[in-house]
């Protein structure tokens, strides 16, 4: 079905930060699959690994114990701190996990909690729940009748959000960093007040790291930057590095809620996926790549804000860590499409925004080869922005 407007493109394979069309041209991958390439493709470690788990089991019930998923739970758990994993195949599915797991919980505490607050330009995934819960009504045109029990704040807007808590409202769930929505940072102090207050009422933090978590960020969480706990965290895209996985992670008294029956996945946490994010965390550490998204991080936005001075249509460089946007006074389609003629792959986070997104392994040579394309394509474009 005709689902996404396309771009003209075939890429048909991929080493790393490059990626080739059909015709053999070569392109330079700023978006990595929308921040799910982790280690860029073709990775050798990532493809090793994935074979021999292949060789040895694809799939397995979750009515068995599954050591891979296991081990990565271990781990997950761990590296957040929070008590427990559910493994899932998408952010729309972590994200449903988390509001289904945050109504159980004041259920089971014959509470009538259950709705959910979430920010304006915010995007948690396309099911009815979740879609519901994006701040952004182009998402639900037509799609009506809406789940009950969700409302939306501005985000950054301490006041509002406390107008709008009530004796109905279960959890916030905010992304600390939007991606979709344009690359809108939550500030650190917001996200501690929000924490502040969801303990004050006795409400539950979900922090949507779809997007921000497993390094994007330059930490393997962006909850770390604001050092704010949530007691539900969701995860996917980058976490599979390719594979399709979700998770969703809560604090041990939280996830108590969940008990046989009460939710569930056919592919969730199978062999294989589990295997691909097992792959990412270790080659992750291995290589210290949260160092390399910090300099890289470092230097893009430095660049950009270079190129700020001799174009004033780039109105603002913002991001944290390999998720960095450019707004600019103009509509960034027609730059998205040119830097695609000269070999850049970059995509837009709302009509103004341009969005990078390279794989956490991505060089310098490569974060320099990208913003001399863009040099060239706002040089070029000066006539026609
Ligand atoms: C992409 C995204 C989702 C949805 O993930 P899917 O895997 O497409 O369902 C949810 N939340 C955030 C923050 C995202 O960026």
């Amino acid at each position: 079905m005709n689902t996404y407007a396309r771009f003209p493109l075939t890429l048909v394979r991929g080493e790393g930060s490059r990626v080739w069309d059909e015709k053999d041209n070569e392109y330079l991958d700023f978006i990595a699959g929308i921040a799910v390439n982790t280690l860029g493709h073709a990775n050798p470690a990532m493809t090793k690994a994935i074979a021999q788990q292949a060789s040895e089991m694809l799939h397995c019930s979750n009515l068995f114990n599954i050591p891979k998923q296991q081990l990565l739970a271990d781990q997950l758990t761990s590296l957040s701190g929070l008590g427990a994993a559910f493994f899932c195949n998408s952010g729309a599915e972590a994200n449903e996990a988390a509001i289904k797991l945050a109504r159980k919980y004041f259920h089971d505490q014959n509470s009538p909690r259950r709705s959910v607050i979430s920010a304006t330009q915010s995007f948690h995934g396309r099911l009815l729940s979740t879609l519901t819960a994006t701040g952004q009504d182009k998402v639900k045109v037509g799609f009506d009748p809406l789940p009950p029990g969700f409302s939306h704040v501005p985000l950054n807007d301490i006041e509002a959000l406390k107008l709008a808590i009530n004796d109905q409202t279960a959890a916030i769930l905010l992304e600390p960093l939007q991606g979709e929505g344009g690359v809108n940072i939550a500030e650190a102090t917001y996200l501690q007040a929000v924490r502040k207050l969801c303990d004050k009422h006795g409400i539950l933090l979900i922090l949507d790291e779809v997007q921000t978590g497993i390094g994007r960020c330059g930490t393997m969480f962006a909850f770390e930057l604001a050092e704010v706990r949530p007691d539900i965290l969701t995860l996917a895209k980058g976490l599979g590095g390719g594979m399709p996985i979700g998770a969703m992670l809560a604090s041990e008294s939280v996830s108590a809620s969940f008990g046989p029956g009460t939710h569930g996945s056919t592919f969730g946490g199978n062999p294989l996926s589990c295997t691909a994010a097992l792959t990412v965390l270790s080659e992750i550490k291995a290589n210290n790549l949260l160092q390399n998204v910090l300099q890289r991080s470092e230097q893009l936005k430095r660049g950009l804000q270079n190129l700020a001075t001799s174009f004033p249509v780039i109105k603002q460089v913002r991001g944290q860590g390999l998720l960095v946007g450019a707004e600019l006074n103009v509509e960034v389609a027609p730059i998205v499409a040119a830097a695609r003629d000269k070999g850049l792959l970059i995509l837009m986070a709302g009509p103004n925004v341009l969005r990078f997104l390279p794989a956490l392994n991505v060089s310098a040579e490569e974060v320099d080869e990208a913003l001399a394309t863009v040099a060239t394509v706002l040089e070029e474009s000066e006539t026609w922005v």
